[in-house]
C-alpha cells in the first residue's frame, strides 16, 4: 500500500506512521520529498489487515492510503489462472457448455411445476429453478409453499432428469433446502447476509450468488469470498440487474459484468435476465447479449400461463417463447464459440 503525507508534515507524524506500519509486518520505503512524503509499505497481506491499514487514515499527517492488491483472496484471478468449473450431478457449469437454467418464479402447483419442467427440458434446460422460499418486498405477496414446494421440484427434475436450483433466505434452512436442491440460489437481497453465507460457506453444495441490487462488483465479489473463506468452493454470481434512476424497466440488466467478472475472477458468471430486466418482451434479446457477452448460463423464468402467474408473470416467458429462444441462442452460442448444453 502507498501512504501519502500531507505536504509539510512534521518528521515526528510521519515516523509514527512509519513505527505502526512496521509494527503491522510492512517493509516500510519511505520517500522523502521537499514537500510532500510517500511510503510505500510492501510485505504484509492488506485484506487480512483491512481494519488496522482503515485506522491509518486518520493518523496526524495522512492524507491518503492507497491499496495496492484487492480486497479479496480465493475468489480472484490471480488466486486462481483457471476458471472454476462447477459438477452439479453430472451437469458442468463454467465449461465449455452454456447451461440453461428456467422454470417458474415460484412454484404454485404440482401441474404448474411438471408442465414447465417438461417443455424446458425438452428444450434442453439443464436446471430446474423455482422458489419455495420466496423474499418479496411486500409481506402481502406470496411468501412460497415452503417445504412442500421443495418436494415437488425435487420430484419434477427427477422425473426430467433435471438438476433444482431454488432460494435459501435463513441460515437456519440451509440444511434442509439442501436436502432438496442442487444448487443453493442466494437471492438480490440476502447478497450481504453474512450469517446466510457463512453457513454455506460451511457446506459443499453449490452456491449461485445474485448481485445485490445495489452492490457494486467489489462488494459482490467479498460477498462470495465469505462463502469461499468459509471453505465452499463451488460458488457462481449472479448478475440480475441493479437499481438505477430509470424506470422502464424494473432492474438494469449490467451486461459488463459479465467480461469485468472474467477478468477479475475465476467463478463461473450466470445471467438473469428476467429480474434483470422485469419485462417478457426484453427477455430473449437480454439473453442472446448475455451469451453473446460470456454468460456460462442463464436463469430464465417460464410459466405455462404467464398472465395467471402468482409472482413475475409480466417477467415470465410462455412456453413457446421460451423454446423460440433457444433455438437462437443455440446459434449465438456457436457464435462465440461455446455450445448451448
Ligand atoms: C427470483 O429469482 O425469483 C428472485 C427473487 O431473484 P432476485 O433475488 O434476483 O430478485
Ligand atoms: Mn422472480
Amino acid at each position: 500500500m502507498i501512504i501519502v503525507m500531507q505536504s509539510g508534515t512534521p518528521t515526528d507524524q510521519i515516523q509514527a506512521v512509519e513505527e505502526r506500519l512496521a509494527e503491522l509486518g510492512y517493509q516500510v520505503n519511505p520517500i522523502y520529498g521537499v514537500e510532500k512524503t510517500v511510503i510505500g509499505a510492501v510485505g504484509g497481506m492488506e485484506h487480512e489487515k483491512i481494519d488496522a491499514i482503515d485506522s491509518l487514515r486518520s493518523y496526524p499527517g495522512v492524507e491518503d492510503v492507497l491499496l495496492i492488491t484487492k480486497p479479496y483472496k480465493f475468489v480472484s484471478r490471480e488466486y486462481q489462472k483457471s476458471k472454476t468449473t462447477i459438477d452439479v450431478r453430472g451437469v458442468v457449469i463454467g465449461g465449455d457448455e452454456v447451461v440453461m437454467m428456467a422454470g417458474p418464479c415460484t412454484v404454485e402447483s404440482r401441474e404448474q411445476l411438471f408442465t414447465t419442467a417438461e417443455a424446458v427440458s425438452k428444450a434442453g434446460a439443464r436446471i430446474l429453478r423455482g422458489g419455495a422460499y420466496k423474499p418479496s418486498t411486500s409481506p402481502y405477496s406470496f411468501q412460497g409453499m415452503g417445504e412442500p414446494g421443495l418436494a415437488l421440484l425435487k420430484e419434477a427434475a427427477e422425473k426430467y432428469d433435471m438438476r433444482v436450483i431454488t432460494e435459501v433466505m435463513d441460515p437456519r434452512k440451509v440444511e434442509l433446502v439442501s436436502s432438496y436442491a442442487d444448487i443453493l440460489q442466494i437471492g438480490t437481497r440476502n447478497m450481504q447476509n453474512y450469517d446466510l453465507l457463512k453457513e454455506v460457506g460451511q457446506t459443499k453444495v453449490p452456491v449461485m450468488l445474485k448481485r445485490g441490487m445495489s452492490a457494486k462488483i467489489e462488494e459482490w465479489l467479498l460477498a462470495a469470498e465469505y462463502v469461499m473463506s468459509g471453505g465452499n468452493p463451488n460458488v457462481m454470481l449472479c448478475e440480475r440487474g441493479i437499481r438505477t434512476f430509470e424506470p422502464s424497466v424494473r432492474n438494469m440488466l449490467d451486461l459488463a459484468a459479465i467480461p469485468l467478472l472474467h477478468k477479475l475472477t475465476h467463478l463461473p458468471v450466470i445471467v438473469d435476465p428476467s429480474q434483470g430486466t422485469g419485462r417478457r418482451d426484453l427477455v430473449e434479446t437480454m439473453s442472446v447479449a448475455a451469451v453473446a457477452a460470456g454468460a456460462d448460463g442463464l436463469i430464465v423464468e417460464v410459466h405455462p400461463n404467464p398472465d395467471h402467474a402468482i409472482k413475475d408473470g409480466s417477467q415470465s416467458q410462455t412456453i413457446p417463447q421460451y423454446e423460440a429462444m433457444v433455438t437462437k441462442l443455440a446459434r449465438v452460442a456457436t457464435a462465440v464459440d461455446r455450445r448451448l448444453a
